[in-house]
């Protein structure tokens, strides 16, 4: 989200009365395990439900799954799930990426239709197959074969929305600026650390278009030894420099999150020649230690942050 989505106001009174204002650049401290940190103010819900589900289940997997699944279904949410924003051909075209720091293993799906929760298809990728990753078709054969349930994703609002855009005649691929996409990481009292990234990409994107958010390494990266880092944002921008990996290694040689997260904004922009204001890039990190941080180019971009005694939204280092 990088324009008119939602008030900061707004969103926090939506979420819980938990939340709190954190002045930027004060997103970079010690928390406790178990810790889930997302993307975005709704990713307050889903590390909520991460930290449910760790604490019932004991699976940092499942926690990590069913927290990014509460964004998917959210219908207010049109960047991610159903109810996402369609491609320019008005079809909602989902992207989702899984990892697993223990065993260094990854799912992804990208272009997938037809299904809500590619969150979860990403993880069967993972876990059933021996590929990384499924595109189109063969990702929507491969998730009927494991029994996913099909849905309609797009939904009258956006519909509608899509027509308008439509109706003016947009040159491909001019999109307007929206992006919200959630990548959620958590860390468990045992030192596991694992991720999921989950979008429906760039609103009117071209069709077949793949964004950052799939890409391991581009939304979503997790190093079991290290720590994870997420991604939201313009993903081409992202993926030219392989932005979660990057920052992973700088964490690898010292850097704490939040000064991994900068840095990683600094190389990117220097590769992208391109100035700040124009990069729309923001990412979060957390490391083995239980630290987390992030940076961003949006002032809007704001993370959540969840433990089992509290839960809040930050205000992540701004890169002007
Ligand atoms: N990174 C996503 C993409 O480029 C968009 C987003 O963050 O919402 O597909």
């Amino acid at each position: 989200m990088f324009l008119n989505r939602r008030t900061f106001t707004a969103s926090v009174g939506a979420v819980a009365g938990l939340s709190q204002l954190i002045p930027i650049g004060r997103a970079n401290a010690n928390a406790s395990t178990p810790l889930f940190v997302a993307t975005w103010n709704f990713g307050l819900a889903s590390c909520r439900k991460s930290l449910e589900v760790l604490q019932q289940s004991g699976s940092l997997l499942d926690a990590v799954e069913l927290g990014i699944q509460v964004a998917e279904a959210d219908l207010k949410n049109d960047s991610v799930g159903v109810g996402g924003a369609p491609n320019a051909d008005g079809v909602v075209q989902l992207d989702a990426c899984f990892m697993d720091g223990a065993t260094h293993r990854a799912g992804s799906v990208a272009g997938l239709e037809n299904y809500p929760h590619p969150i979860s298809v990403a993880r069967r990728v993972m876990e059933k197959t021996k590929h990384v990753l499924l595109v189109g078709d063969g990702a929507a054969a491969f998730a009927q074969s494991q029994g996913f349930k099909k849905q309609e994703l797009l939904t009258e609002e956006q519909k509608k929305k899509w027509e308008a855009w439509k109706s003016k005649q947009p040159a491909p691929g001019a999109a307007p600026p929206n992006h919200d996409t959630i990548a959620l990481v958590g860390l468990d009292a045992n030192g596991h650390l694992a991720g999921g990234c989950s979008t429906s990409g760039l609103a009117y994107k071209l069709a077949g278009r793949v964004g950052d958010s799939p890409i391991l390494g581009g939304g979503l990266y997790v190093d079991g030894e290290v720590g994870a880092a997420g991604a939201t944002g313009i993903g081409e921008n992202i993926m030219r420099s392989c932005g979660t990996f990057l920052i992973v290694e700088f964490m690898r040689n010292g850097m704490e999150p939040t000064q991994a997260c900068k840095a990683a904004i600094d190389r990117i922009a220097k590769s992208e020649r391109k100035p700040i204001s124009e990069l729309h890039i923001n990412f979060l990190a957390i490391d083995k230690k239980g630290r987390w941080g992030g940076a961003g180019t949006d002032n809007s971009y704001e993370i959540a942050v969840v433990t089992s005694n509290s839960a809040t939204l930050e205000k992540p280092f701004l890169v002007k």
